[in-house]
């Protein structure tokens, strides 16, 4: 049996009933990751293999004793590198964390935990999760394996690596302006980004707290529903967690949804213009054409506050980054500039070696914007605009029960095509950045290929429609045929 093509819905029944020793998936998911790893460089910290196949006997025991349970029971997982992990180096992609070993599990961390995962390493991103390539990592960039010249996307581009690498079935990202479905789009995988709320940011490393959520990856509609409901949950320490229970978003994938009359789906005519590429809008309707049909309608729908969605994107993520990014002072955790002198002389030597270039520009424009004179100019127009495009969504969502367009307007690039022209790499971000202006649901899905490079179809529903969205995005799934996909390497 191939375990490491296996779907983590099934993967964790074959483990339960004792058809898949846990020892040996996990040893061979280690084997995977010396073959490939020197080639993806999806992966920042890696669990010794001691470690890892301890933790695999030890839970072949509790199978063995009757005491095994958990939806994730000895299924392998990767986890960003930029959510905590206790005892487990986190990094966030920067050197002013290179060397930081969180004390305490992030919420979704500990939620894997409970239900059996095994957690088997922090995956590549973006610095402080600022890009959409993993080309700002201070570890160096991952590479597609599709196509090991170009980027995975990113920033959680490690994470989606190694789902299409075949070395886990699970992974976890984060979402602050479109990097887990920038990524998935990116490899053929799939990627949710949560409504806003939903999963707990405990213990993530924050970017942009209010645009930002942990999202669920994975190489089908099924797992991400799998994941997702292993960790969306209430969380009391986090402020902006939405209170209350959750669905069960599995049950809801092979029960019936009730849409009254036929299923409309809006093509946001905004997503579909300039910038995208003819390849992508090829692709996009190639879908759209295989889904289309009965009980499926699909009409154009106008969202026009959406041009105005990158710009307000970049000045309340600076902003906000601006602001978080404080904290890195060298004195409390982290690294520390070897210099003698005061403490500003020290403060400023640390955050000049520690921060990356796109680190540094982010956190000087969004200090910009933020001062005096600027302020309402820049973000509190941009808040603005963020209340208007919240109100489009609204008003379309009248009508439709689903909008849907290219993840991405253009296809996996070079590496190094983009990194030295911010603005270009800003651009990439165009389609995915209103689903968390205004805080709805919205996952990335394999719509076909050109060539060997993949091209992932979006879809957007109101906030809290998970069940519904996750339905409709396996019924796409179904129809475009596009699942389970691993990159031959
Ligand atoms: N590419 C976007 C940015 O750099 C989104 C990143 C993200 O979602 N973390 O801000």
């Amino acid at each position: 049996m191939d375990v490491l093509s296996k779907p983590a819905n099934e993967l964790g029944e074959l483990i339960l009933s004792g058809a898949i020793s846990i020892v040996d998936l996990i040893d061979k998911v280690y084997e995977r990751i010396m073959k490939l790893e020197s080639k993806v460089n999806a992966i920042i910290t890696l669990r010794s293999r001691s470690d890892l196949l301890k933790e695999a006997e030890n839970k072949e025991k509790e199978i063995k004793r009757g005491a095994a349970k958990g939806l994730l029971f000895g299924v392998p997982v990767a986890v960003k590198d930029n959510i905590s992990t206790k005892g487990i180096r986190t990094t966030c992609g920067s050197k002013i964390l290179e060397n930081y070993v969180p004390p305490y599990d992030a919420t979704v961390v500990k939620l894997l935990k409970k239900e059996g995962a095994i957690i088997i390493c922090k995956t590549n991103m973006d610095e402080f999760a600022m890009g959409s390539s993993t080309e700002t990592s201070y570890f160096g960039p991952t590479r597609n394996p599709w196509d090991l010249e170009r980027v995975p996307g990113g920033s959680s581009g490690g994470s989606a690596a190694v789902l299409a690498a075949g070395i886990v079935p699970l992974a976890l990202g984060s979402d602050t302006g479109g990097s887990v479905r920038c990524p998935a789009a990116f490899t053929a995988t799939v990627g949710l980004k949560p409504t806003y709320g939903l999963v707990s940011r405990y213990g993530l490393i924050a970017y942009a707290n209010s645009l930002e959520q942990i999202g669920p990856m994975a190489r089908n509609v099924t797992d991400v529903a799998l994941l997702l409901n292993v960790i969306s949950k209430y969380d009391e320490n986090d402020g902006t967690s939405i209170p209350g229970s959750r669905p069960d978003y599995m049950y809801s994938l092979s029960n019936p949804y009730h849409i009254k009359g036929s299923l409309k789906v809006g093509l946001v005519v905004e997503m579909m213009g300039e910038g995208v590429s003819d390849e992508v809008r090829k692709v996009i309707l190639r879908a759209l054409d295989k889904i289309s049909g009965e009980g499926i309608e699909i009409e154009e729908v106008s969202l026009s506050s959406l041009k105005y969605a990158l710009p307000a994107y970049y000045i309340i993520a600076m902003s906000e980054a601006s602001s978080n990014l404080a904290r890195y002072d060298g004195v409390r955790y982290g690294f520390r500039a070897k210099i003698d002198g005061d403490w500003n002389k020290v403060y400023m030597e640390t955050r000049a070696q520690g921060f990356g270039l796109e680190v540094k520009r982010r956190i000087i424009m969004g200090t910009f914007a933020l001062s005096a004179g600027y302020f309402d100019q820049y973000y509190l127009r941009a808040l603005k605009v963020r209340t208007l495009i919240l109100n489009d969504f609204r008003r379309a969502f009248k009508k439709f029960n689903v909008l849907v367009g290219p993840t991405m307007p253009i296809l996996p690039f070079k590496i190094g095509e983009k990194i030295k022209d911010p603005l270009a790499m800003y651009m990439c971000d165009i389609e995915t950045v209103s689903a968390n202006l205004a805080g709805i649901p919205a996952i990335s899905i394999p719509a076909g290929f050109i060539g060997n490079l993949p091209v992932g179809l979006q879809i957007m529903a109101p906030p809290l429609h998970e069940e519904l969205l996750l339905k409709i995005s396996k019924i796409f799934e179904d129809k475009i045929g596009l699942r389970n996909l691993i990159a031959p390497l």
